[in-house]
């Protein structure tokens, strides 16, 4: 079947539970070295192609580099660089804070010219200590600037999107990508928006849940219960967690009902998404309600239209790259076949390692 492609990666993380607020405090040559180990180990699991959404100044430009001159090997990368956001705004920390129209346009075109492939941007809060979580960031004039100019390049825009807020300012500023995507008020709460969906079918933009991304949370405590005991906060957060997961995973299979394409990313190796692990993603999606075929599809064709490369990979066609995985078993019928990938051809090269 054609190579996966994971739509959303975060090569420099550790997979160790660290908040990006702490990875962050890292050096960028340990950042750029664990970003090797990271994108190796995705593409030995069967992931010809990652976009990484969000990386610390240099780091992911070196990794090219590095894979350019033959020093290391990584899938095909689609590069950020830096995502875009407020002062103080999720992943903020990482180095491209933006003020204002002039200073997003800035911003869009020093990327550009550090050689990114399309721009990632936090259009609200996150888990960045200092950011608004459920609050939209950018004001609408700032965002559509950025869309605006990453358009002019023939590039895309990836949203991250953690409330209700942030999807319409992303919609306003015609995004092409929306992470998360989560139905969530300023207060919290999970509530679904009709209207909102609509426009997202209307305008033809992507949607990239990432439920394993909550999903390993659940399970980290949940092991942790079984094993150590929680503390009072951690039980805390474990029924919390277990409601967002649960409320997020109605909210996104109303919306795939409703027309949304959804595309696979992991968001891995943010928190304990250890990578290399990219089935968890695909079977969240399978649990959900997509059959085995849609997950497939979710995790190469159209992730690829949603990266813009369909056109080079995505699928077994004359005149697209052969990246090409050779798996133990038929993941149209049983998506943890997904777990057992016996070969792994990169643009016709086979990828050593993988067994
Ligand atoms: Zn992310």
């Amino acid at each position: 079947m054609p190579g996966l492609i994971d739509c959303h990666v975060h090569l420099i993380s550790l997979g160790d539970g660290r908040a990006g607020d702490d990875l962050n405090l890292l050096p960028d040559e340990i950042l750029t070295l664990q970003a090797a180990k990271n994108a190796k180990m995705h593409l030995q699991s069967g992931v010809t192609t990652v976009r990484d959404c969000g990386a610390k100044n240099q780091t992911t430009f070196m990794l090219r580099k590095s894979a350019e001159m033959g020093i290391t090997v990584t899938p095909k990368l689609l590069l950020t660089g830096r995502p875009i956001a407020i002062v103080g705004g999720h992943l903020s920390y990482f180095g491209s804070p933006a003020t204002g129209p002039d200073e997003c346009r800035a911003e869009v075109r020093k990327l550009v010219k550090e050689g990114a492939d399309f721009i990632k941007v936090t259009a609200t809060g996150g888990s960045t200590r200092t950011s608004f979580r459920h609050h939209a960031s950018f004001t609408k004039e700032e965002l559509t600037a950025i869309t605006d100019e990453v358009h002019k390049f023939d590039k895309h825009v990836v949203a991250h999107c953690a409330s209700s807020e942030g999807i319409e300012n992303a919609l306003d500023a015609k995004v092409d990508t929306i992470v998360h995507c989560m139905h969530i008020e300023r207060d919290g709460t999970f509530k679904y928006n009709k209207e909102l969906t609509k426009r997202i079918v209307d305008q033809g933009v992507y949607v990239n849940p990432t439920l394993h991304a909550i999903r390993h949370q659940v399970w980290h405590l949940e092991n942790l219960k079984n094993t150590k005991g929680l503390s009072e906060k951690e039980d805390i957060d474990y029924q919390s967690l277990i409601d967002i997961y649960s409320s997020h995973t109605k909210l996104v299979s109303r919306m795939k009902d409703e027309g949304v394409t959804l595309v696979a990313g992991s968001d891995s190796a943010w928190l304990n998404y250890k990578m290399g692990e990219f089935p968890h993603e695909l079977e969240a999606m399978n649990s959900i309600g997509l059959s085995e075929m849609e997950v497939i599809k979710s995790a190469t064709l159209d992730s690829a239209r949603s990266c813009q490369i369909d056109a080079q990979t995505g699928s077994i066609e004359k005149n697209k790259l052969a990246d090409i995985i050779i798996i133990d078993g038929d993941p149209t019928k049983d998506i943890s076949a997904m777990w057992k990938i016996n070969e792994v051809f990169k643009d016709g090269e086979i990828v050593t390692g993988n067994k």
